[in-house]
């Protein structure tokens, strides 16, 4: 992976071109908040921005790319399948909402928010017909593990060109690293900052100060060093910046090392295999 700039894109194993930084926009308020940061990112060089029907933010997101001056082809904009949303039918209905409310033409990358048991094979099939029909450049999944993308290679007939996992310097998962890389599927951390809850660290602090360099732009870098593409969110038109501004800096194999001895396999979301639960306890679904 080319980590040349802020314009550096990985080839994903569709030939589709994707960059390797880009904002999120989790629990970015829909309306002028989301506008606001999507003008900023773009204004930065960012080109990528990840949204979710579940951030309820669609319709902003789509309002600041259309009005953007950056062509569409230009943009490359995520977003993702909810939980309710599974099952073959559902999922080509829920596809076109997400499409109405963003009022784009196409997605760039379209991914299964998380492999609802018995629903996300289905819903797979459905993504593989919207990508065939041209309507998704690319197709992804979040949160899996190599059993969940295996079933898919399993009883599909496209692979994943993207997982989107949770992963940070507590959270380096090398096993999911290396599956990545042997089956030529791109990771893309989400909370490469652990949410804010890493940035204090003294190993971190300790190497960024090294390299005059702030914690966010570290983790940001250790990333894209790791072969991972990644999303910071903020809605701070600073933070925007900083996150981005680290292609000035290389960090050495030794520093790499120390990053991910922080590892702890500790997670701020759900585990793959047991996010019901979780989702219940959050209000945010209930098993029908
Ligand atoms: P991040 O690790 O990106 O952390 C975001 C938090 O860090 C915010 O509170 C932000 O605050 C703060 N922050 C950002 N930049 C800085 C900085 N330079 N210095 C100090 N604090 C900073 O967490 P997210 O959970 O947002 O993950 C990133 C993206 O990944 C999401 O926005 C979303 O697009 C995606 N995602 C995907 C999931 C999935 O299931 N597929 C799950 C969760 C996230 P502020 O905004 O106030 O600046």
């Amino acid at each position: 992976m080319e980590i040349k700039n802020i314009y550096s894109k990985t080839t994903l194993n569709n030939g589709v071109e994707m960059p390797v930084l880009g904002l999120g926009v989790y629990k970015t308020r829909d309306g002028a908040e989301v506008e606001n940061a999507i003008n900023y990112a773009l204004n930065a060089g960012y080109r990528l921005i990840d949204t979710a029907s579940f951030y309820a933010n669609e319709e902003g997101v789509g309002k600041a790319c259309r009005s953007s001056i950056f062509p569409r082809e230009d943009l490359f904009v995520t977003s993702k399948l909810w939980l309710d949303d599974q099952g073959y039918k559902k999922t080509h209905i829920a596809f076109e909402r997400a499409l109405d409310r963003l009022k784009l033409d196409y997605l760039d990358l379209y991914m299964i928010h998380w492999p609802m048991p018995d629903l996300y094979i289905e819903s797979w099939k459905a993504m593989e017909e919207l990508y065939n029909a041209g309507k998704i450049r690319a197709i992804g999944v979040c949160n899996c593990l190599p059993h969940h993308i295996e079933s898919i290679k399993e009883k599909c007939e496209i692979k994943p060109m993207v997982l989107q996992n949770e992963f940070h310097p507590r959270l380096v998962q090398p096993d999911i690293l290396r599956y990545c890389s042997e089956n030529d599927i791109q990771l893309q951390a989400w909370a490469p900052l652990m949410r804010g809850q890493i940035l204090d660290n003294n190993v971190v602090a300790t190497i960024a100060q090294k390299h005059h360099k702030t914690a966010a732009q570290v983790l940001v870098r250790w990333d894209l060093q790791k072969g991972v593409c990644t999303i910071p969110k903020s809605v701070h038109e600073h933070r925007i910046v900083e996150n981005a501004d680290v292609f000035d800096f290389e960090l050495s194999i030794d520093e790499i090392q120390q990053i991910d001895a922080l590892d702890r396999e500790e997670r701020t979301g759900a585990h793959p295999d047991n996010f019901l639960e979780h989702f219940e306890k959050k209000g945010v679904f209930t098993k029908s």
